[in-house]
């Protein structure tokens, strides 16, 4: 199945010249026959790699705490729409629900979820775990669709997946990376000419990366938010500030892998500049917070919530929990590797940063 994205691959180079790594991206991950979402099961143990909600229920139940809180702050819309891009297995979502239809009735019958997923199989695992709530759901093929009510958007490792361009200093000037063939006929990494220009100071071989879908989404978000009432969440591992670094990395097996071997059979992903959407956000009067997963939980109370959780279990279970929380919090585990930003009208403060 693989062999022939590989093939498709090395046509394309051959006819229309070396592939930028945004459109290698693209094609590895979301071609409809052989894309690694399309038609992988990336998450969880058997999977290529585990994320939050998989980790614990606390996550999510805090996040459904935050969505309450920020519903209100919005003014209480009915109806509203609880939108979530990329939702893997439907974890995320699935605490979110058991946490709002326990925590407040009114925003639980005023929500209509819109799930934003490209991959088949993952619909049918999100709409088995997800049919159970007495919520109306629907489901999307990309954040365009998301219709004109007032709406809170969250995403949990959805921008890393997002395709990006990556720009190197050689020669005194830019070029971009590319995907060219071998002289035997493999995929080979290469640089073609390109514009782009920053105004960070590069050394040679420096690299800097891009993401214009990243960009372009959340630019419409942000407009959004400003015309039809609405606050975005969303969560990554990824920086701050831009700066210089080559974080595109493939993933097979919890194991790095090659990117450019067997296309289609890895998960292709790459660290969020989150500089770029505060400035898109401010630039659309809006204010973008943000602060690092570990101290957005903590401010949400993750500890509280633990003990809470733990407090009628046995000594294992309750170590457990332990375990959990500090791979989610702490500094040395995903704590400070990955960050959460909200966008919001200017006028409201958001819980937890
Ligand atoms: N949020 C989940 C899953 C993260 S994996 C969790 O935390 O467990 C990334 C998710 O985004 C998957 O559901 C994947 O199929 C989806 N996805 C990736 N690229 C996408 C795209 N371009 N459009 C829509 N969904 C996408």
């Amino acid at each position: 199945m693989t062999i022939k994205l590989n093939d498709r691959l090395r046509s394309l180079i051959q006819d229309e010249g070396p592939l930028d790594l945004a459109t290698y991206m693209q094609i590895c991950l979301t071609d409809p026959n052989h894309g690694y979402y399309t038609t992988k099961k990336p998450i969880g143990r058997k999977g290529d790699f585990i994320t939050a909600p998989e980790i614990s229920q606390l996550f999510g139940e805090l996040i459904g705490i935050w969505i309450i809180d920020t519903w209100q702050k919005l003014g209480a819309p009915s109806p509203f729409y609880l939108i979530e891009a990329g939702p893997g297995h439907g974890t995320l979502m699935a605490d979110i629900l058991r946490t709002i239809t326990k925590l407040s009735t009114p925003c639980a019958k005023a929500a209509y979820v819109r799930l934003i997923e490209i991959s088949p199989t993952l619909k049918t695992m999100q709409k088995d775990k997800l049919s159970a709530f007495d919520i109306p759901l629907t489901w999307h093929e990309n954040t365009d669709d998301i219709g004109d009510d007032a709406f809170i958007l969250i995403a949990n490792e959805f921008f890393d997946a997002l395709p990006i361009n990556q720009y190197q200093f050689v020669e005194g000037q830019w070029a971009e990376r590319a995907i060219g063939l071998s002289p035997e006929n493999t995929l080979t990494w290469g640089l073609k000419p390109s514009k782009f220009n920053t105004t960070l100071n590069p050394k040679l071989n420096d690299i800097f990366e891009t993401s214009m879908s990243a960009q372009k989404i959340v630019a419409d978000l942000s407009k959004r938010i400003k015309t039809q009432n609405g606050a975005a969440l969303l969560i990554d591992y990824g920086h701050l500030k831009s700066g210089f670094g080559d974080t595109f990395q493939a993933i097979k097996n919890h194991a790095y892998a090659n990117p450019l071997e067997d296309p289609g059979s890895a998960d292709l992903t790459a660290h969020v500049d989150f500089d770029p959407f505060q400035q898109i956000a401010a630039k659309a009067g809006l204010r973008a917070k943000a602060t690092t997963q570990g101290s957005f939980l903590l401010a949400m109370g993750l500890l509280e919530r633990a003990g809470a959780l733990g407090a009628n279990l046995t000594t294992q279970q309750q170590e457990k929990i332990k375990t959990d929380v500090e791979r989610l919090a702490a500094p040395e585990k995903m704590g400070n590797l990955f960050k959460v930003m909200t966008i919001t009208r200017s006028d409201i403060t958001p819980h937890g940063f």
